[in-house]
């Protein structure tokens, strides 16, 4: 009998874990992280994983980084591992999410080429990313393709749900229309994922409010290994708006608005909270609580990070890769089958 209960309870246990949806989602390691980066992504990775609710893939986006500057090696591989340190300082474990290297797993490469044959090239010239960056100079290709790779990036997964930020939200419709095209091609294969946010989708530039905080502008990011000189400098210049009252109004106060709403999200009061607290004070009030905030919060994140060795950050990555790529690896078998490759 007691036999009998210990097998119903592993196949209950083992019905729980098989049946959590899997989230996917990565970062390009293509310098420091910003805010935006936090609150848009890594923060709600490390929630998502600790709700224990989902299966969870997080991966380093080290091939998209290639598509753009700095091309130098030594700084690419520290890149690589600072990132990788990050997100263990955010919290991820890999005791709980499998964490790896897009580049070391060729499946998801292979795969991105089969895509590029059901992408229609309508859909990837109105990529508004691509657009963007292409402003600038000649853009080369793999900027162009970069949103098929990240389709195969998720795809090869089969993820119920893709946690980012607001400015992804092409990409995963893109890997959506991706999806459906190879499923209407060859069969069903790929579910449609979801795109999955955070209540603060969109962190705008410190310096232009009509921007979105990107490293591609340095100058507007305030970036979480920041020290609290750095922040408070940094948040001190931030561009408000007129007038000066501390109050919430993303149409016509975007400045402090944006402020309002980090303040919030890293200490854990609502907006109309602090509203209340700073009534009657000015912009340099609130401005240096602000700073503080962000100072404070990111202080464990710092001190842990700077215990990680590069060494043991590479050991859990390429061990969470050799994992991942048994998956993918099944995924890219799987559509050759269905394609006629033999
Ligand atoms: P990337 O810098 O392209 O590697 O972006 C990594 C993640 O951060 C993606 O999920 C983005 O959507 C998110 N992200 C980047 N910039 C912002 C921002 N300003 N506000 C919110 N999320 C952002």
């Amino acid at each position: 009998m007691a036999m009998l209960d210990s097998f119903n309870l592993f196949i209950s246990i083992a019905k729980i874990i098989y049946m959590k949806e899997r989230i996917l989602s990565g970062l390009q390691p293509s310098g420091r992280l910003h805010v935006g980066n936090y609150l848009g992504a890594l923060k709600n990775f490390v929630e998502l994983q600790n709700s224990g609710e989902y299966d969870c893939f997080f991966f380093i986006a080290d091939y998209h980084s290639i598509s753009e500057p700095p091309y130098e090696s030594e700084q690419k591989r520290k890149d690589i591992l600072d990132l990788m340190k990050s997100y263990l300082a955010a919290g991820l474990d890999p005791k709980k999410s499998t964490l790896f290297v897009q580049s070391q797993i060729p499946a998801h490469t292979e795969l991105s080429w089969i895509f590029n044959s059901v992408t229609p090239m309508g859909e990837l010239s109105r990529m508004t990313q691509f657009k963007d960056k292409s402003e600038d100079g000649e853009a080369n290709a793999a900027l162009f393709t970069y949103p098929v790779l990240q389709a195969a990036d998720i795809l090869i997964y089969k993820p119920a749900f893709v946690p980012t930020g607001e400015d992804q939200d092409q990409h995963i419709e893109l890997s959506r229309v991706i999806a459906r095209k190879f499923n209407s091609r060859y069969g069903e294969v790929f579910p449609e994922p979801q795109s999955k946010h955070t209540d603060i989708p969109r962190v705008i530039s410190l310096n232009d409010p009509s921007k979105k905080m990107s490293k591609s502008k340095p100058n507007g990011c305030l970036f979480i290994d920041d020290g609290p000189e750095e922040i408070a400098k940094k948040l001190s210049s931030a561009v408000t708006d007129s007038g000066s009252e501390i109050k919430y109004d993303a149409v016509h106060k975007p400045g402090i608005s944006n402020l309002l709403r980090l303040a919030s999200a890293l200490s854990s009061k609502e907006i109309a909270v602090l509203e209340q607290e700073f009534a009657g004070k000015n912009y340099g009030e609130f401005k240096s609580y602000a700073a503080k905030t962000v100072a404070d919060y990111f202080a464990a994140y710092r001190e842990r990070k700077t215990k990680l060795s590069d060494a043991k950050a590479e050991k859990i990555f390429t061990k969470g890769s050799m994992k991942a790529a048994k998956i993918a690896d099944a995924t890219l078998l799987e559509v050759k089958d269905r394609i006629g490759l033999i």
